[in-house]
């Protein structure tokens, strides 16, 4: 065996003379790293099944191989997940992969300021000198990380792992932060553990669907379908201050004032347990907290939360009612519960609900929160960003002992410390804490709340990497070094959806010019870096798969029992928990039907707090609500992949628009085409008008996809999930003249 000093000569030096004269695979197809080697056996003409790799839903597609490339793609008939659906974007999956600006090489930016192609031993020797000397001079955790719910759970852990054990740094964070960070801390609170309990057959069960702050036609079209398919005639109830898409083909829809959810959720509460429509066998046998809960929802009386939340009071009563009818109640929710100020104690307002009348643990019933990206689960449970591999604690002693004996590691190599949050991250990059970044497959340029404000951090930052399918993204434009990655269908690991479903990627492409799957990006700077020794067993993505069954054992997610990635493939995915010995029959599987939950005493707890008023309320100068979401469910994130296809951008206008209501469009001189500017705080945009009715007087709309969206909205936070509060922000508006230069 080769000696780690002269094996990482060999490598770089292979890569050096190889790399800019051979293609990327055959520059590394025989590197003692084998990043070249194709993990999946392709034959020449032939259709394979690998799960969607934009949102959570986790649909699986039939990609068509001819001469050894995909040709076209189909919903893969029978998976449990969609059945035959899929969405636009799932149809175009393959758009981006073509795309012309796709990152080929790895780009640093010279001393002139200009970014240049370079080769990979380059950049990682400007990586890994770049961010020691920083670490030198500011610190071990003056390097920060953030990472992303796009790359599978192996890469994510191996990230983590590399990261804090390998390079020493203490604060990483994801952008499952901006999503499912409230979701997290509320399944936590009230069940001990991050564990959504459903299966989708839930959707198809329940005679009573309520959806609040989600609009599942747009943004889980495959959810919505599910829906569609439910027998049993439910009554379908949305909680959205927006007439939405779902919301209009619902059976009830409750126009709430933004961010009045949790009022109201506390007043159904107070009316459902002063009628006595509760299980009171349920919480007297699974649950604890209950007296304090229902002593602190008698205050929120149906008359108050009326007015607070601009429904009549017979409207409140009316849906207790409904929630009390039903036999098999799900709530359902998404961003608008999780982006809020008080989005954890709105999601456990949800849950107490739930436990109040026993809807949960039974088909068809239980507070679901839809995830977000295709991996978000996988990043809740094993980034090792914020929760330590396998849905653990940093601080907990135990818990990195457990890690350390299971990995071979030495205990001290794991940080005692929990990671400051994506904010927290920012903020110490604000105030000089952080000085050196490495942001993987995430866009916060144009995602991160009052995203202007992340420009202007950039020149606090000694170093910043970025690592990603496209050197063209906002963040990307800003970087000192660009790590040019694989995408979706270029490389494999495994994903898990908003279900708990363990999901398969695979490679049926090849990632053009030296562009490598950020797995191999991750192993490449382990040796570089000089810590490759510690993760020897880390070799290809299988194996770290089977590394994190292990970390899974004995925890509730444990999912020791699937062999490898043939039994995910054969069986249409797995959910979790499956520990050994699980019979693999079931497809559908949903948690707590035993009355047990993860505390420490087996019972769920209630869990309440004061409403808190929006962050920043209208005034008389900035006098409407703006609202923000998904537009259209050809639109992903910041557009970085769907904007790619031809297909997908006619779906959609080009260009941003403000949707406002006909009263306020009358009362501004304002009609649907007209240019207009909206204005905040922090900034003012150009936007298309559009009157609908869809929208309350004194409310606004715009989809976050657009560039300019985020340099309205105003940066607060939940104070418990540390999650942005996109939802709500005080704007105006008026019409822009054609002598006007543009905002
Ligand atoms: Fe892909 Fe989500 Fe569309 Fe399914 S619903 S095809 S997972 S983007």
């Amino acid at each position: 065996m080769l000696a780690l000093p002269d094996l990482l000569g060999r490598i770089g030096g292979m890569l050096h003379q190889k790399e800019g004269r051979l293609s990327r695979e055959l520059a590394l197809e025989d590197s003692p790293l084998g990043l070249g080697r194709l993990p999946e056996r392709l034959q020449p003409e032939q259709v394979t099944s690998l799960v969607c790799g934009f949102c959570s839903t986790g649909c699986a597609l039939n990609v068509h191989i001819r001469d050894g490339k995909p040709v076209n793609l189909s919903p893969t008939p029978d998976y449990p997940v969609n059945q035959g659906m899929a969405c636009p974007k799932g149809w175009e999956s393959l758009a981006p992969l073509a795309a012309p600006d796709r990152a080929i090489s790895p780009m640093l930016r010279g001393e002139d300021g200009v970014l240049r192609e370079v080769g990979w031993h380059a950049a990682m020797l400007a990586f890994v000198q770049r961010f020691k000397a920083v670490q030198e001079k500011h610190g071990k955790a003056s390097v920060a990380y953030i990472s992303t719910g796009q790359i599978t759970t192996e890469e994510m852990a191996l990230l983590g792992a590399v990261a804090k054990f390998g390079m020493g740094m203490i604060h990483g964070d994801g952008n499952t932060r901006q999503c499912m960070a409230t979701s997290v801390a509320a399944y936590k609170a009230s069940f001990g553990f991050d564990a959504p309990p459903y299966t989708y057959a839930d959707l198809e069960l329940s005679d009573t669907l309520v959806f609040i702050g989600a609009n599942p036609c747009i943004a889980h079209p495959i959810l919505w379908e599910r829906v569609l398919r439910n027998p049993h005639k439910p009554a379908i109830i949305v909680l959205d201050p927006r007439k939405t898409e779902t919301a209009m083909a619902a059976t009830h829809h409750y126009a709430i004032l933004p961010k009045s959810d949790l009022t109201l959720l506390y007043a159904l509460a107070g009316v459902l347990i002063e009628k006595g429509w509760i299980d009171n066998d349920f919480i007297a046998r699974s649950t604890s907290g209950f007296e304090a809960f229902a002593a602190h929802v008698s205050a929120m009386t149906p008359a108050r939360a009326a007015a607070e939340c601009g429904l009549e009071e017979s409207a409140i009563l009316e849906l207790a009612e409904l929630i009390h009818r039903g036999q098999r109640v799900s709530f359902w929710w998404t961003m608008g519960v999780n982006q809020s100020h008080q989005g954890v104690l709105t999601a456990e307002a949800i849950i107490n609900l739930c436990l109040l009348t026993g809807n949960i643990g039974r088909p068809g019933t239980g507070p679901n929160s839809i995830t977000g990206q295709t991996n978000a689960m996988g990043s809740r449970l094993f980034s090792n960003t914020t929760n330590l591999l396998g849905g653990r604690d940093f601080l907990n002693p135990a818990h990195r002992r457990e890690v350390a004996e299971t990995l071979g590691f030495d205990e001290s190599c794991i940080p005692a410390e929990g990671s400051w949050a994506y904010d927290r991250i920012l903020e110490g990059v604000e105030n000089g804490a952080i000085k050196g970044l490495w942001i993987v497959a995430t866009n916060p340029g144009h995602s991160w709340i009052h995203r202007s404000s992340f420009d202007a951090l950039r020149k606090k930052l000694e170093f910043l990497v970025v690592q990603d399918m496209y050197a063209t993204t906002e963040t990307a434009r800003l970087a000192d070094l660009v790590l040019p990655a694989a995408g979706w269908g270029e490389k494999e690991g495994t994903v898990i959806n908003s279900e708990r479903r363990i999901g398969l990627f695979k490679k049926v492409a090849h990632a053009p010019g030296m562009a490598l799957a950020d797995f191999h990006i991750f192993r490449l700077v382990a040796w570089y870096w000089g810590c490759a020794e510690m993760f020897r067993e880390w070799h290809s993505p299988e194996s770290v798969f089977r590394i994190l069954a292990r970390l899974s054992k004995g925890r509730p997610c444990d999912f020791s029992g699937i062999s490898g990635y043939g039994m995910l493939d054969e069986a249409g995915g797995v959910q979790w928990p499956f520990p050994e010995g699980s019979d693999g029959a079931d497809r559908e599987r949903r948690l707590f039907a035993d009355g047990r939950f993860y505390t420490g005493d087996g019972r769920a707890r209630f869990a309440q707090g004061e409403p808190q008023p929006l962050p920043e309320p209208t005034d008389g100068h900035y006098d409407l609500t703006l609202l923000t979401g998904r537009g259209t469910s050809a639109q992903w994130h910041t557009q970085t992949r769907t904007g790619k296809s031809a297909i997908l951008r006619k779906l959609y206008p080009a260009e941003v628009y403000v949707e406002l209501s006909p009263r306020d469009a009358a009362q501004l001189a304002v009609a649907s085409g007209d240019t207009v500017a909206v204005a905040s705080r922090r900034g003012r945009i150009r936007a298309r008008a559009v009157v609908t009715a869809t929208l309350q007087p004194g409310q606004v709309f715009i989809p976050m996809h657009y560039h300019e969206t985020n340099l309205l909205t105003f940066p607060a936070f939940d104070p418990i999930s540390r999650q942005p509060a996109y939802k709500a922000c005080a704007v105006k508006l008026e019409k822009v003249f054609s002598e006007e230069s543009p905002a």
